[in-house]
């Protein structure tokens, strides 16, 4: 069965840091976290979009975004699953694929 879902995720990527929280107007735990909003077909081919980093304080999710490309080398990888990062690549090359079987196979030699 054909599905198409879209989602969003928030994956913790680091321990958490004390910082004062301006919205608490005390001293709280900020996490730093990457939200990301995610397309998907079938559950096997997907897109992510508005991938964002943010130190989110733990209380009231008040926080700062955070430079993607300092994070991303800080952490030396994305924390995304494949399927969701280059999900949609994949599904280009099995459809090219395709059109070349069928092409090779009404074509021999
Ligand atoms: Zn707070």
């Amino acid at each position: 069965m054909f599905m198409i879902g879209r989602g969003e995720r928030v994956v913790q990527v680091g321990p958490a840091e004390t910082h004062h929280c301006p919205r608490c107007e005390e001293d709280k735990d900020f996490i730093p976290q990457l939200r990301y909003s995610y397309g998907q077909f079938d559950l096997l081919f997907g897109f992510v979009y508005d991938k964002r980093y943010q130190l989110a304080c733990s209380q009231c999710q008040h926080g700062w975004k955070l430079e993607t490309n300092v994070m991303e080398q800080a952490l030396g990888r994305v924390p995304i699953p494949f399927h969701l990062r280059y999900g949609l690549f994949v599904a280009i090359a099995c459809a090219a694929a395709l059109v070349w079987a069928a092409h090779a196979y009404r074509h021999p030699g």
